[in-house]
């Protein structure tokens, strides 16, 4: 009976987790690694989901995931998201502590999934307008748990969080401080 137990109370966070992630409009396959639920369970999770809450809701997750890290470094903007994303993700342990050779294999995890939620849904209560999705945190954890493509460290200026894009040349401060330096330039000008 105990053992009936621990295996259901199991397969319900599973089943919770992928209910949470199909919200975020998380794409099939990002939600089987995460739960490790097959496939056919979750589109049939994804069934009960649109009968429940309308098409409308499920629209905007068709196409591949996104593979572009352009995004994050794009504009001033997203690239502040993507430091305060970092961020929150070291301090609820979604991110590991030190590198990873497999991040795929070895990140994913249904206790790792509830706390890349909680982050996401953090996130959003503090950015409500933010074009960031669930998949592009997938994407970013993903990187930057492998540390080839991203440095995090710390901006000179005020100790905050500062993403590097190993592939081009930015100054080690935040946007906010760059910001702050270009006006205080002008200004001895
Ligand atoms: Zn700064």
């Amino acid at each position: 009976m105990r053992v009936w137990g621990e295996r259901y109370n199991r397969d319900l966070q599973r089943y919770n987790l992928a209910l949470r992630m199909i919200a975020h409009e998380a794409r099939t396959h990002t939600i089987c690694d995460w739960t490790g639920l097959p496939d056919d369970k979750i589109r049939h999770l994804y069934q009960s989901y649109v009968d429940e809450h309308g098409k409308r809701h499920v629209l905007r997750r068709r196409g591949p995931s996104p593979q572009s890290l352009a995004f994050f470094f794009g504009t001033a903007r997203s690239r502040s998201e993507a430091a305060a994303l970092v961020g929150l993700c070291y301090l609820l342990e979604v991110l590991p502590t030190s590198a990873l050779d497999n991040p795929r294999r070895e990140l994913p995890s249904v206790a790792r999934g509830e706390r890349l939620c909680d982050a996401f849904e953090m996130y959003q209560q503090l950015v409500p307008e933010t074009p960031m999705t669930l998949e592009h945190l997938v994407l970013l954890v993903m990187t930057v748990s492998q540390g080839q493509e991203f440095e995090v460290t710390q901006c000179a200026g005020c100790g905050g969080v500062v993403v590097l894009d190993r592939s081009g040349l930015r100054r080690g401060n935040c946007t906010h401080c760059n910001e702050h330096r270009h006006i205080e330039a002008d200004a001895e000008r």
